[in-house]
């Protein structure tokens, strides 16, 4: 059963120890203080801290006393215990996942606990960097992490990706329909629901229209294979699903139908869009990695020269390397499905 996939994604967790001694250190030093900011807050949730148990006796600042009320947190002394005791609440704070079956008051506790702000924040962070690497125009590009075997959080429509706050997202379940979320779900994340429906290790998606790769994309060329080590490992062939309107239900089939095999689509005339079996990062990480290939590719055809590749051999180096890494990869055998 899925608990915890952002605690799960070792991208988030290289040494437990490590963690563990900053986040003493962290929440130490944050009990200290006689002026809390909305930027200490963010790290004691990225952390691990629990903000039900900040000091009543210092002060804090605006932002950070908005930020706070959309836990419906009220301060307490040091000694109290978490505020709320409903069965719900508790099941927050014990990190119970809610299912379909669950009230709304308990979904409602669940989204806005300290465990779904993480994923919230990191959303907002992977968006901030998308639109500052260009990635994303206008209100484009969208995110979504499955939290839990029924539902996903996901990316507002019409905001720009580069100045999301972690307020603004959206639960839906797997059909789609909106749990919570005061803003409007992306219609896009029925294409991602459709990606982890059919591809079950996805637990995050990450869409966005890189420049480079979307040239691709609009020429109807797949990017070639055997010229980085980089692109091989993490990424390997590049697909080209035929154009369909964004967030229709075709343009998530055709996509869907290339994720047993491919984490890593580009959508004709539209854009990229990858899946990870790790997390959020990972799968920014794929877009990231796509556009350098495909930027590099392009310039490297402009020197007049047959571009050179890696021999069979070599791929094979790598891709031996990408077992061992776990990264799936249809060449090498591996059921992406396992
Ligand atoms: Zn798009």
């Amino acid at each position: 059963m899925i608990t915890n996939y952002f605690l799960a994604n070792p991208c988030y967790q290289p040494k437990v120890y490590h963690k563990l001694r900053w986040r003493a250190i962290y929440f130490f030093s944050i009990q200290m203080k006689q002026l809390i900011s909305l930027r200490d807050l963010e790290e004691l949730l990225r952390n691990g801290g629990d903000i039900r148990s900040l000091p009543e006796d210092v002060l804090y600042t605006p932002s950070a006393r908005d930020f706070l009320r959309g836990f419906d947190w009220k301060p307490t002394s040091k000694s109290a215990a978490p505020s709320g005791n409903s069965d719900s609440t508790k099941s927050a704070q014990t990190g119970k996942l809610p299912a379909l079956a669950s009230s709304q008051e308990e979904i409602n506790d669940w989204f806005n606990s300290p465990e779904m702000l993480v994923h919230k924040l990191v959303i907002c962070d992977i968006g901030r960097r998308m639109w500052e690497r260009a990635y994303c125009d206008g209100n484009g590009g969208n995110i979504s992490i499955r939290v839990s075997p029924d539902f996903v959080i996901c990316t507002p429509t019409m905001v720009s990706k580069g100045f999301m706050k972690p307020e603004q997202m959206c639960l839906v379940d797997m059909e789609g329909n909106q749990k919570v979320g005061t803003s409007k779900r992306t219609s896009e994340v029925l294409m991602h629901l459709q990606i982890m429906k059919r591809q079950p290790r996805a637990v995050a998606i990450a869409h966005c229209h890189p420049p480079h790769a979307t040239a691709f994309a609009v020429a109807g060329i797949e990017p070639p294979t055997c010229i980085l080590p980089e692109q091989e490992l993490m990424i390997g062939k590049v697909p080209l699903a035929a154009y369909r309107t964004p967030g229709t239900p075709e343009m998530g089939r055709l996509v869907a139908d290339l994720v047993e095999h491919h984490n890593t689509i580009l959508m004709c005339n539209h854009g990229a869009v990858s899946w990870s079996h790790l997390g959020a990062e990972d799968a920014y990480w794929k877009m990231e990695i796509l556009e350098s290939f495909c930027r590099t590719v392009w310039v490297a055809s402009q020197l007049g020269v047959p571009l050179k590749t890696m021999t069979g051999e070599q791929l094979q180096d790598l891709l031996k390397i990408k077992q061992t890494l776990g990264i799936p990869d249809p060449r090498i055998g591996h059921q992406m499905l396992t």
